[in-house]
């Protein structure tokens, strides 16, 4: 079949490789002049560097993901940690750390929360009852937790304000890109399942060593392209037109239609509607799209004169500083000379719209204080990356819909699909993978 791929992001990409695997003429449409979505990297024009887009980081338990590098020959491109270990610094640089240790699953965080030192002996009681709770959770309760908030649902386990904000905030602003009183339960229950519920290594972290765009999305292409495949830049779709109960073709801005046999929708929800006609949209699933919203994240790269940070990675609570990653360990770079970190900020608020010099000016000073390292270096550089439409807040009652849809040759992927996952790169290999998985069935 000649199938029609609209968007380049990681789903698309995804469910190109695959459906070019499965013998089908893809065409991955992109409108941008560089593909990988969400997910890419450019050269910093000053040092030459590979700055991403945005900081990415996954997990063991990650394995469509994982799987999709193995296919790709990029996966020793990562940093991968055997076991979970997050060192946690507080505002005034006393750390302690997190981790995942060998005893049994259900016990094997005990001895880290035991000796974590950023929290008091009640929150620590309050957490072990709420992650007692998770464990004995009954079929029953899991309908209502689709339309509860993380934060009400903690609330009714007992959960003061204060264990919310510096504990379980401290999980899900970075896994959900947003806090627990606007996620919904099921969507965060669900991330402390898979990371902590299933084996010990789950939630072992594995972050990027190389850039974005060469770790998956110009292996992806080469991929695609030595398959038969194409990939397009500068194809944004304005159109998408719908004859006769079926998808007819895709308009290109310049008014050209191409013709497919299949199209897959690769793009975001708030992305897709537009295109569609309305007397389309106003139909399950696509009327269901309209209650996704966009969440911004804030990346602030640093390059210091002199080593400043001892480690691959680090987290930071009662902070906005967040996470740190030290690109240049990561990268195997030589550190003596400087250091380039970048800091990740998720659901950032009110930091978003400050100018980049106001955002280092708030942040900076943070750092200095939680890292105390930092304070003697000399900033030589630095830059902010921001990106408002990074993921979709998975708030309670929305409806995430499957690949396929009532026109029989219109298929869906995107991280915001139905894939259980939040909006990670995980959730967008899945959705593609599914989506290719029905394309290929429909032509059966
Ligand atoms: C800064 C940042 C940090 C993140 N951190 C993490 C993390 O640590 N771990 C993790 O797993 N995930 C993380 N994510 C989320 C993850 O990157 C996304 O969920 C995932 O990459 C989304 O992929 P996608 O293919 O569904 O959508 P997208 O990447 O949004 O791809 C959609 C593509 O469609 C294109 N497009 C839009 N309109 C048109 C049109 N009309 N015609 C043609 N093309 C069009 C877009 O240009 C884009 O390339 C992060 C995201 C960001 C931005």
């Amino acid at each position: 079949m000649k199938v029609g791929i609209i968007g380049a992001g990681l789903a698309g990409l995804a469910a190109g490789l695959e459906l070019a695997d499965r013998g089908h003429e893809v065409e991955v449409l992109e409108r941008r002049p560089w593909a990988g979505g969400a997910t890419y990297s450019f050269l910093d024009d000053e040092t030459g560097d590979e700055v991403d887009n945005g900081q990415h980081l996954f997990m063991e338990c990650t394995t469509a993901y994982r799987a999709f590098l193995e296919r790709l020959g990029t996966l020793h491109l990562t940093y991968r940690q055997e076991r979970l270990r997050v060192p946690v610094f507080d505002a005034d640089g006393r750390r302690s750390d997190l981790w995942s240790s060998n005893l049994p699953l259900g016990l094997h965080l005990a001895p880290a929360l035991l000796r974590y030192r950023h929290l008091s002996w009640r929150q620590k009681i309050e957490i072990a009852r709420a992650f007692l709770a998770l464990r004995l959770l009954q079929v029953h309760e899991r309908g209502r937790l689709e339309q509860i908030t993380f934060e009400q649902w903690l609330r009714e386990r007992k959960q003061s304000p204060d264990t919310i904000r510096e504990f379980w905030d401290f999980l899900v602003i970075p896994t959900l890109n947003c806090r627990a009183g606007e996620a919904s339960a099921s969507q965060s229950i669900f991330v402390l399942e898979e990371g902590f519920q299933k084996d010990p290594r789950a939630a072992a972290l594995a972050v990027p060593a190389a850039g974005l765009s060469k770790l998956h999305v110009e292996p992806a292409i080469r991929a695609i392209e030595e398959r038969g495949g194409t990939v397009s830049m500068r194809t944004a779709i304005e159109c998408i037109q719908v004859e006769e109960g079926r998808v007819a073709g895709l308009v290109l801005g310049d008014g050209e239609r191409r013709g497919f046999d299949a199209c897959v929708s690769a793009l975001a929800p708030w992305r897709l509607l537009p295109l569609l006609p309305e007397q389309v949209r106003v139909d399950r699933p696509f009327v269901d799209l309209t209650r996704f919203e966009p969440a911004p994240i804030l990346n602030l790269h640093l390059w210091f004169d002199r080593p400043v940070l001892d480690l691959h990675c680090a987290s930071f609570i009662r902070s906005e500083v967040q996470w740190a990653f030290n690109r240049s360990r990561l990268g195997g770079e030589d550190e003596t000379q400087r250091q380039r970190l970048v800091l990740s900020i998720s659901a950032p608020g009110d930091l978003f719209a400050l100018s980049q010099e106001q955002v280092c000016e708030r942040v900076l000073p943070q750092l200095r204080r939680a890292l105390p390292a930092s304070r003697e270096a000399t900033l030589v550089r630095y830059r902010v990356t921001k990106e408002p439409e990074a993921t979709f807040v998975p708030a309670p009652g929305l409806f995430r819909p499957g690949p396929r849809t009532p026109l029989p040759n219109f298929f869906l992927a995107g991280s915001y699909t139905d894939t259980g996952w939040p909006a990670t790169m995980e959730s967008a290999v899945r959705s593609g993978l599914a989506a290719a998985a029905a394309v290929d069935a429909s032509s059966a």
